[in-house]
């Protein structure tokens, strides 16, 4: 095996580069180094560049999300084996601690968030992945690829954190706030259950046509419409959960505004300020407030779904690009209404490979 490769390393506010650098190696007996077939790029990605998450160190390799190949296991791995094809989830667990006894895997004593934070993450050729028997996941054989890169973070987190902390109930009228990524992978999650309404809410038109088109029954774009308004003309008196799926106080806003007595504010967004919480309004109207870091509990139920095609996160793919190409990767990502990005895939096979060969676009009008 070579001794360097490729990475996508940050180098403190506003600073990303591809850079050389060494391979990791096993250090525990519990890690697995994993070769990396394909991995993406998360919002959070981009707010660790804005400097929201200070506790990233400059030369941390960036990424969380992946899947790949196992080159190598420490001894005391039993559940993967070298050749093993894995779904890298983004929260590392060790399965032993008190919180992951309570399948609370987000803030796992040894672990949690760490990829792409705290630790290397999966933006390269390769990574290193501690406590790998419950980090990983085995992918079936036949499986898409692409697809499955939407577990190791997104899925899991619109599903754990939006659909389930809200409790989203059959008959439901709930609102998602924000459409990107996340947004709409609580909207996809969120049909498991069979809300009668699902309205969706954004500021991009394009994402709301996406919106429509998996699954939400109604739009409402915020820049051109008062949302509580409309909400409270066609409702009695307001949605049963509303899903805050962008991380900025005027979202957070809309949420609290819209929520009808008993009913679920479920916070999934990254957020960096505080906010404006009417508890005067509120405290008398029953409602729950949930927030959370995902704890990936439900990947396997997700992959199941995703494995007999009831669920197709590949619809959430819209652009392409080989690893070295990923500074032009976050570009996009970075503009993701100009370029009306949802997930990128960034091949971290054949890094060697020209670029025009391979780039490819695809809009998700043509799916
Ligand atoms: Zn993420
Ligand atoms: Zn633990």
């Amino acid at each position: 095996m070579k001794a360097t490769m490729k990475a996508l390393v940050y180098g403190g506010v506003g600073k990303i580069e591809l850079k050389e650098v060494p391979v990791p190696k096993i250090q525990k007996s519990t890690d697995a180094l994993v070769r990396i077939t394909k991995t993406t790029i998360c919002g959070t990605d981009l707010g660790i560049i804005k400097g929201k998450v200070p506790t990233v160190q400059p030369g941390t390799t960036l990424g969380h999300e992946g899947v790949g190949i196992i080159e190598e296991i420490g001894p005391s791995v039993r559940n993967f084996k070298k050749g093993d094809h894995v779904i890298i989830s983004c929260i590392t667990s060790d399965g032993s601690c008190e919180y992951c006894k309570k399948g609370m895997y987000a803030h796992c004593e040894d672990g949690g968030w760490i990829l792409g934070h705290l630790i290397n993450g999966t933006q390269a050729e390769y990574v290193c992945i501690p406590h790998a028997d419950n980090s990983l996941h085995h992918i079936p054989a036949g499986a898409d690829e692409e697809s499955l890169v939407m577990l190791s973070d997104i899925l899991p987190t619109g599903y754990e954190i939006g659909v389930l902390n809200g409790r989203v109930k059959p008959g439901d009228t709930i609102a998602i706030v924000g459409s990107g990524p996340i947004g709409m992978s609580a909207l996809l999650t969120a049909q498991f259950y069979s809300p009668a309404k699902i309205y969706m809410i954004d500021l991009d038109d394009n994402r709301l046509a996406t919106a429509k088109k998996f699954g939400a029954t109604d739009l409402i774009n915020s820049a051109n419409e008062d949302v509580v308004k409309k909400i409270f003309a066609e409702t009695k008196d307001g949605v049963d959960v509303a899903i805050e799926a962008v991380g900025l106080p005027a979202t957070f806003d809309i949420c609290q505004n819209i929520v009808r007595p008993g009913g679920n504010v479920a916070v999934i967004g990254v957020h960096g300020h505080s906010v404006d919480f009417q508890l005067q309004k509120l405290w008398i109207r029953n409602i729950t407030l949930t927030t959370g870091l995902v704890s990936t509990f439900t990947t396997p139920m997700l992959l199941k779904n995703v494995s007999s095609g009831k669920l197709e996160p590949k619809k959430l793919i819209t652009h392409h690009f080989m690893l070295m190409d990923i500074l032009e990767a976050y570009d996009v990502f970075g503009n993701a209404g100009k370029e009306k990005a949802m997930k990128v895939i960034i091949d971290a096979e054949g890094v060697n490979e020209p670029k025009a060969a391979t780039t490819k676009k695809r809009e998700l009008a043509e799916i």
